[in-house]
């Protein structure tokens, strides 16, 4: 089997968004990368998380068509292949419309920093991208998706902020690998859930302000981080 262990990685990374009830039914992808071979490997579309197997998932190369597995890809890939195409660093990528994290999407807010949670794993506020327009939505519309989030991220630095909100639809979520992509999907769910609790118990609540931000933030990525024990899961840098 073509990338068995970059398969393997994808479908435990899939599961990981059920077993924290982040997807529903079929909703929600993830996919990892292999740079050197410039393959990706998916979760299929429409497939019952309880029936994926490392074979299910499938591997297309970056311009989407399908190199090995009998199933067709997640409807989502081109906005995958997009975000892969333009954010080099990047090794996984996940999808979910996970209730709170949706929600802001739907408002289209951005959800500001409140706390030293976020912090920890965001420099900054997770963006919204703005609506696609008519002709975006009538074209490639998955692709359009993807250039959609890489617009709103001219100014941002991928590696620092790795999620968005795509507006009226959902967060995509991304990492170093297949694992950081769910893991930053997960831990998005639960800070949207603490930033609508926050605004519910205090509308007029302020985000934490650079000091307290800068502090989290650094302290667990960069050269002068100095949070946990020596790299043992370098694909997990959170
Ligand atoms: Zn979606």
């Amino acid at each position: 089997m073509l990338l068995q262990t970059l398969r393997e990685e994808v479908l435990a990374a899939n599961l990981e968004l059920v077993r924290h009830g982040t997807v529903l039914y079929t909703f929600g992808n993830v996919s990892g990368i292999a740079r050197r071979d410039g393959l990706i490997a998916i979760k299929p579309s429409g497939v019952p998380y309880e029936m994926l197997t490392p074979e299910a998932i499938v591997v297309t190369d970056l311009a989407g068509s399908v190199v090995d597995g009998a199933l067709n890809p997640s409807s989502d890939l081109r906005t995958h292949l997009e975000l892969y195409n333009h954010f080099p660093s990047i090794g996984g990528v996940a999808h979910t419309h996970s209730d709170h994290a949706t929600a802001w999407a739907q408002a289209q807010c951005q959800i500001p920093c409140f706390g030293t949670t976020h912090a920890d794993y965001f420099h900054g506020p997770v963006p919204v991208t703005p609506p696609l327009t008519k002709d975006e939505i009538a074209g490639d519309y998955e692709r359009a998706t993807g250039q959609a989030i890489c617009r709103r991220f001219a100014s941002l630095d991928p590696d620092e902020i790795p999620a968005v909100l795509v507006a009226g639809h959902g967060p995509f979520c991304w990492g170093a690998s297949a694992t950081a992509a769910a893991h930053h999907a997960v831990i998005l769910e639960y800070l949207a859930r603490m930033a609508s609790a926050t605004l519910a118990i205090n509308p007029n609540a302020r985000a934490i302000g650079p000091a307290l931000h800068d502090k989290h933030f650094l302290r667990k990525h960069g050269p002068s981080a100095y949070y946990g024990q020596a790299p043992a899961t370098p694909s997990l840098k959170a």
